[in-house]
This record gives structure tokens, C-alpha cells and sequence, in this order.
């Protein structure tokens, strides 16, 4: 493997650390935000995070079944028309 592909794998390997990090940080806003790895949202990853590296995958959360519906929730009470 050349340099310049050792420093790719490497930076993507951070960026997907990077992401990993945030996604706890910003839990409560990605929801809808894409994986990097696997390109499903967050909400449809098991643990409600993204893949932390190429070659492991998460599973995915049952279907109908999206991880934090409090987002949901949410959004569906600020919808809702006051009584
Ligand atoms: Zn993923």
C-alpha cells in the first residue's frame, strides 16, 4: 500500500471516529443524519448510532422500530393543534 493510501485510510478512520463522537453529542439531532459507513440513518442502527468502521456494519434496528422516538414524540406534539 502506497503512502497516500495509508493516509486516506487513516483520515477516514478519523473522520468516522469524528462522527461517532458527535453522533453521542448531537444524539438528540441526527437522528436523520446519514451513516458514512452503511448510509442508513442513525435512528436505523441498533444502538441509534453510526458504524464506526468500514468493516464492521451494525445491525439494524427492527423495522418500524427507529432508535430514540423521542424525536418523534416531539415533533408530533409541536404539531399537534392546541385543545
Ligand atoms: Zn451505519
Amino acid at each position: 500500500m502506497d503512502i497516500q493510501s495509508k493516509v486516506d485510510l487513516k483520515g477516514r478512520e478519523v473522520a468516522l471516529r469524528l462522527a461517532y463522537v458527535m453522533a453521542k453529542v448531537e444524539y438528540d439531532y441526527n437522528r436523520h443524519e446519514p451513516c458514512l459507513v452503511c448510509k442508513e440513518k442513525y435512528m436505523h442502527h441498533i444502538d441509534g448510532l453510526p458504524c464506526e468502521s468500514d468493516d464492521k456494519i451494525k445491525e439494524k434496528a427492527p423495522y418500524g422500530e427507529p432508535v430514540d422516538a423521542k424525536w418523534y414524540k416531539r415533533k408530533v406534539e409541536k404539531v399537534k393543534p392546541p385543545l
